[in-house]
C-alpha cells in the first residue's frame, strides 16, 4: 500500500506489508538512520591496521592475530583461541572436531540465526530442533532433555545464546555430560555475558564468538572458535589453514579450509577489545532506558534471570503480551495486521511505523523448525501446556533499535512512536 511510504517516501525494503493503517505522521521522521546495532570505532583499530600494512603482515599471519587470540582467552577465561574469518566457520569446525558423520542427529537451538545450525548440514548430518523456554528466549532444558529420552544416542549439542542473553548454561551442560554429548556453545551474540561470573563462550567444550559487522564489538569479520582443549585447537588451527602437514612441501592427510582470519581483520579486533565493556555498559543502558519507558505498557523485554547472569544487552526486544496482540498475518514473505480493538497494535505495525521513520528494527530470528529448508526436520518441545515458545515469541517479539551510537533524545522519540503504535 502507498501509505506506508509517505509522507516521508522512504521504502521498506526488506519486508513487505499490507495494512489498514497509516504511517504517524506527527513524529517527523530521523534524518539520519537509527540503526539496529553499527560497528562504533575508536581509533586504534586503524593504528594497528597500519601497523600490518608498513611491516607487510598484509596475510593471515601477524601480531594482530596473536594479540587478538590472547586477548580473548584473557577475557573470556578461555585457554586457547583460534581466530578464524568468521562466527560460521568456528561453529563448522567445532561440529567437524566433535565428530559429527552424515546422517548423525545433532541437537539445536530453534530460535536462533540460521549461522547456528547450517553448519550441521555442512558435514551431511541433521538437525533436531529443540524449543525455547521464556525465562531466557534460549534452549529449554526440559526440551532438551526429552529430546534424549527419544534420541539417546545423539552426542553432539549446539547451543546459542540469543540476543547477548546467556541459556540455562549449568541445566543444559549438566544434561549433555549426563548423556556424555559434547557442548557446543554459539556465543556469536553473547561476547562479555557471564554466567554465574563466568564469561559465556566457555561453557561447551567447544565455542564460538564473531566479530561480524553488528556484534558487540568486530572485526569488520572475523571469528574465534574457543577451547581449553589444546590438541583440538591445534587442529582446528590446522584445518583452518589448508591442513598442511609440517613436510617440506604441501603435503596433506586431512580435509583443509581456509577459514583463517586476516591480520588486517585481526587489527580491528584488536583495537575494539579494550572497548567491549563500554559497548556492553551503553547496551545495558539502552535497554534499562526502554525497560523503563515501558512499565506501564503490555509489553515485556527480552527477559534473563537476574540471579545469575549479566547479559551483554546486545540487542533490545519487546515482547507484546498476548492480550495487547492486534491481529497480524504473516505468510512465508510477507506480513499484514489488521487493528480492531483499540490498544492493541504487533511487531508488524511497530516494525512498519520504525522503519518508516528511519529507525532500524527487526523482526526475531524466525524458528528454524518455520524455515522451508528445514521443514522436514524434527522439533523438540517441552510437555507443558504452552508448546512452540520459539513460535510465540517470533510472533509477538521484535528487536528494537539498539545501536550504542543512539542518543538519549532518539531513543525518546522511538519510545513514543511505539507508544503511540498502541494509543491509535
Ligand atoms: C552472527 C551470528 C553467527 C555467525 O557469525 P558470523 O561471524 O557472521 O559467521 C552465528 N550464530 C549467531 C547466533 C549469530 O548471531
Amino acid at each position: 500500500m502507498d501509505n506506508i511510504y509517505t509522507p516521508e517516501k522512504r521504502k521498506i525494503t526488506d519486508i513487505e506489508i499490507d495494512n489498514t493503517s497509516t504511517v504517524i505522521s506527527d513524529i517527523p521522521a530521523f534524518e539520519k538512520t537509527v540503526w539496529l546495532s553499527s560497528p562504533t570505532m575508536h581509533g586504534d583499530e586503524i593504528k594497528y591496521i597500519e601497523e600490518a600494512y608498513n611491516t607487510n603482515w598484509m596475510s593471515t599471519i601477524g601480531e594482530n592475530i596473536d594479540e587478538a587470540e590472547r586477548g580473548i582467552c584473557k577475557l573470556t577465561g578461555s585457554k586457547y583461541a583460534v581466530a578464524l574469518n568468521c562466527g560460521t566457520s568456528a561453529i563448522h569446525l567445532a561440529i567437524r572436531v566433535a565428530g559429527v558423520k552424515p546422517g548423525d542427529k545433532v541437537f539445536c537451538s530453534d530460535l536462533t540465526f540460521d549461522a547456528t545450525v547450517n553448519p550441521v548440514s555442512y558435514e551431511g548430518a541433521v538437525q533436531v530442533f529443540i524449543d525455547s523456554e521464556y525465562e531466557t528466549w534460549n534452549m529449554d532444558p526440559k526440551a532438551l532433555e526429552k529430546a534424549f529420552k527419544i534420541h539417546p544416542d545423539v552426542k553432539v549439542v549446539v547451543l546459542a545464546n540469543l540476543y547477548g542473553t546467556p541459556a540455562k548454561l549449568d541445566e543444559i551442560r549438566h544434561i549433555c555430560d549426563l548423556h556424555g554429548a559434547i557442548l557446543i556453545e554459539d556465543a556469536a551474540e553473547s561476547l562479555g555475558a557471564t554466567y554465574k561470573g563466568k564469561q559465556t563462550g566457555t561453557f561447551g567444550q567447544y565455542n564460538a564468538i564473531s566479530f561480524n559487522g553488528n556484534k558487540i564489538i568486530t572485526g569488520s569479520a572475523g571469528g574465534m572458535f574457543l577451547t581449553d582443549d589444546l590438541d583440538v585447537a591445534n587442529k582446528v588451527r590446522k584445518w583452518s589453514t589448508q591442513s598442511r602437514e609440517d613436510a617440506p612441501w604441501y603435503q596433506h592427510e586431512e580435509l583443509g579450509y581456509n577459514y583463517r582470519m586476516s591480520n588486517i581483520v585481526a587489527g580491528v579486533v584488536r583495537g575494539q577489545l579494550p572497548y567491549l565493556s563500554d559497548h556492553i555498559a551503553q547496551k545495558k543502558a539502552i535497554y534499562m532506558r526502554y525497560k523503563e519507558a515501558f512499565k506501564d505498557l503490555p509489553v515485556s523485554m527480552n527477559p534473563y534471570i537476574e540471579s545469575i547472569m549479566e547479559p551483554n544487552f546486545w540487542l533490545s526486544c519487546i515482547l507484546i503480551d498476548k492480550e495487547a496482540m492486534c491481529e497480524q498475518v504473516r505468510t512465508d514473505k510477507k506480513a499484514s495486521y489488521h487493528k480492531e480493538v483499540p490498544g492493541t497494535t504487533c511487531p508488524t505495525e511497530i516494525y512498519q511505523q520504525l522503519m518508516s521513520h528511519n529507525a532500524q528494527c527487526r523482526p526475531i530470528w524466525k524458528p528454524m523448525h518455520l524455515q522451508p529448508i528445514y521443514r522436514m526436520n524434527e522439533f523438540i518441545t517441552n510437555n507443558g501446556k504452552v508448546s512452540d515458545v520459539g513460535a510465540d515469541i517470533f510472533n509477538r517479539g521484535l528487536c528494537l533499535p539498539s545501536d550504542n551510537k543512539m542518543t538519549a533524545e532518539e531513543q525518546d522519540i522511538i519510545i513514543k512512536i511505539i507508544r503511540k503504535c498502541f494509543d491509535r
